[in-house]
């Protein structure tokens, strides 16, 4: 593994060629901040109280979205309307407090993202995991997006059950076991290396672990390997810390 590089939220963006200007995306106050820092919208408790209904949540946020970001925006949004053209592939778990849209401030059209149970990406398989297989596919060879980040955090439900699985015995699940071994040689790979950790030290570890067995796995799809061959993609590997509030990147 390559020297850790933590630039990648300060590298020069690439200029996003339908939105030139460095324009706040939500707009209505005077906000200095880049446009890549400015978070959506949060809604409060007392507005997620007025619904007290699942559906009337969804709909308040999509009407203060549409009134706060999309309307104003139209300089972002009118191109999109026809075609995507993301820079980026992110992979980021499915938990509900790592959305990278959010963590990283990427904008409508920046990055193709796939978020499943631990942001793991198994290797080439052409009759398994299809989901994976054809969004890796379409991003890389109708897209042509630059980067693949595969991103991990802290605190994962899904390296925990990783580093709880035993060798023997019934699952307890009907897929979470099966789907988490996709690192189970970065599991095997810390245990070995830090069996005097206590267990939760061991997790911090494999969840960059797990995320450097995906970024390998990439190497076996055929269109991948390719495009990294010629220089025109590139991947990154990535860890969110939420307990700490920090985000660290690495390249293979
Ligand atoms: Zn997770």
């Amino acid at each position: 593994m390559g020297g850790c590089c933590c630039c990648f939220p300060s590298k020069p963006r690439r200029e996003n060629p339908m939105h030139p200007a460095a324009e706040p995306l939500i707009q209505g106050k005077p906000n200095h901040a880049p446009p890549h820092h400015q978070p959506p919208p949060v809604i409060n408790s007392t507005d997620e109280g007025k619904g007290k209904d699942a559906i009337v949540r969804l709909k308040t946020g999509f009407e203060r979205f549409k009134t706060n970001i999309f309307d104003k925006n139209p300089k972002l949004f009118e191109p999109l309307k026809k075609d995507q053209s993301p820079k980026y592939m992110v992979f980021a778990c499915a938990d509900s407090r790592v959305c990278p849209t959010l963590t990283l401030g990427l904008k409508p059209g920046e990055a193709f993202t796939v978020r499943n149970v631990a942001s793991m990406i198994p290797a080439y398989q052409k009759t398994r995991h299809c989901s994976i297989g054809s969004a890796i596919e379409f991003a890389v060879v109708v897209l042509k997006v630059e980067y693949i980040v595969v991103i991990g955090h802290s605190r994962c439900a899904g390296i925990r059950e990783l580093l709880s699985l035993k060798d023997k015995g019934p699952n307890a699940y009907h897929f979470i076991e099966d789907w988490v071994k996709i690192g189970m040689n970065a599991k095997n790979k810390v245990q070995r290396e830090n069996r005097l950790l206590p267990f939760d030290d061991q997790c911090t570890v494999l969840e960059k672990e797990a995320v450097n067995v995906s970024l390998r796995n990439l190497d076996s799809y055929p269109f991948v390997k390719d495009r990294m061959s010629k220089g025109t993609l590139h991947l990154i590997g990535a860890r969110y810390d939420f307990v700490h509030g920090s985000f660290e990147t690495w390249k293979l």
